[in-house]
């Protein structure tokens, strides 16, 4: 095959890139670029709270992914206001916008709550539809319900937290989860036509490299529309940081090259329909106690998986098997 066959090949997911990529399953459904604007809202947990567990997961501390526009003080609709300034500034070109619910688990409230808070953002000028996070023990068929109805008029996705498809991983970081809890939320929100989504980390102690690229597998059968990876920073104040500092070489936290290798493995067996929105993570350097990889922004992270997919003349899905 020639070069110029190999730059204007496409996809199974239409165009060139050769992931499936976010910016362009939104473009291809609106037509233009999609900003989505982060809310907190002043959920709080029930690995927090007790009702689940106490303590939260090992890894986590809200703080450091919460845009500083984004204060559970201020009514949601002001967020949303400050929010879509603060892309403006960077990308003029944002048409439409999605209300995300970032912070904690955006479905634990009762229904009457969630409707306020959602029909404020759903209401605010621009606003599309709705992203909501939450864990997948933290929904029921009543919020469900709600939700397909919304989605008869906006886009409307729930993005859960799942982390690892491993239980035993679930367990040493204290998900208060299990994979098969993952896996019934999904099911049952993906029957209802509601967009699915959902998180996964790479570098999470106990599990080998294999078991981390075997992954792909898994959640190549779930019924996913998106997800997002990102490889495990050690972040302060979190109980993960204690077991880090006491037990070092119980962890084997990915530098930049060897994840670069890594994920370009991953997205070779992911099955292509799956489509792409984050590749990596990254905490404020203020919240890090781990290895930071140099000054890279997301985009120029991006940049450099696509030109090492290029280097390889490989895509995402080039060697998933569908089994189905
Ligand atoms: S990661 Fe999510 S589920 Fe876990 S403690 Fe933090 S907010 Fe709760």
């Amino acid at each position: 095959m020639s070069i110029a066959d190999k730059e204007n090949r496409i996809y199974p997911w239409g165009h060139k890139r050769r992931f499936n990529a976010y910016s362009n399953y939104f473009r291809s459904i609106y037509g233009a670029r999609v900003q989505k604007v982060s809310i907190d809202a002043g959920f709080t947990c029930p690995n927090r709270d007790g009702s689940r567990g106490y303590g939260g997961c090992t890894y986590c501390n809200n703080d450091a992914f919460n845009p500083s526009y984004c204060l559970s003080e201020k009514p949601v609709s002001r967020q949303i206001e400050e929010g879509i300034e603060f892309h403006k500034r960077r990308y003029s070109e944002a048409v439409s916008y999605l209300a995300y619910f970032q912070a904690f688990s955006n479905t634990y409230a009762s229904l009457d709550i969630l409707k306020k808070l959602y029909e404020e953002a759903l209401s605010y000028p621009g606003v599309a539809g709705l992203i909501i996070g939450t864990r997948p023990d933290c929904i029921d068929d009543e919020k469900l319900a709600y939700l397909r109805k919304l989605s008869e008029r906006y886009y409307i996705a729930i993005e859960y937290g799942i982390e690892s498809c491993y239980n035993k991983t679930l367990i040493r970081i204290n998900r208060g989860h299990t994979f098969e809890d993952a896996v019934s939320a999904l099911e049952r929100t993906a029957k209802l036509g509601i967009n699915t989504g959902a998180h996964f980390i790479f570098g999470l102690p106990g599990e080998t490299r294999g078991e981390m690229l075997d992954q792909a597998y898994i959640i190549s059968r779930l019924p996913l529309k998106t997800v997002k990876f990102h490889q495990l920073q050690i972040i302060r104040g979190t109980a993960m940081e204690k077991e880090f500092k006491d037990n070092p070489s119980d962890f084997e936290l990915f530098g930049w090259e060897e994840y670069l290798e890594f994920f370009i493995k991953f997205l070779e067996r992911l099955n292509p329909s799956i489509v792409v929105e984050r590749f990596t993570g990254e905490a404020p350097p203020r919240f890090l106690t781990s290895e930071r990889w140099g000054k890279k922004r997301t985009d120029q992270i991006v940049n450099l998986i696509e030109k090492r997919l290029e280097e390889l003349d490989t895509w995402q899905g080039r060697l998933y098997e569908d089994k189905s």
